[in-house]
């Protein structure tokens, strides 16, 4: 179930940070100590690291089925990118119409803001 975490955090939350999973260089992503067949101390047994993609970067993440500004976002994006890229465009609506029964149900589940 969605937390409906877009209505909280900023820019910097660790949500829209994006990574990739570098495999742990002393067990080589086995999470394991052979010598001493004990969980790999360096990356705690879970094989790898994840590190920013490119830390210089800029993105931003929409969870396109779970928060309605999202899905304002996806729909202008693909507005804005048809031009150039019509297959994109042509693939963010379809994965906007594929998701709206998913969106509709979890917006009926969304919280009811108490009046102050
Ligand atoms: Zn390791």
């Amino acid at each position: 179930m969605p937390d409906f975490d877009y209505l909280k955090g900023g820019l910097l939350t660790p949500k829209y940070l994006i990574h990739k999973w570098v495999p742990c260089e002393l067990c080589d992503g086995t999470g394991r100590n052979a010598q001493v067949d004990l969980s790999c101390g360096a990356c705690h047994g879970r094989g790898g690291y994840p590190v920013q993609v490119d830390p210089e970067a800029s993105y931003f993440v929409l969870r396109y089925d779970a928060d309605p500004n999202a899905r304002a976002a996806l729909l202008t994006y693909s507005e804005s990118i048809r031009p150039v890229n019509d297959v994109l465009a042509d693939d963010l609506l379809r994965a906007l119409a594929t998701t709206e029964d998913r969106f509709q149900a979890i917006m009926a589940t969304l919280p009811v803001a108490e009046p102050e």
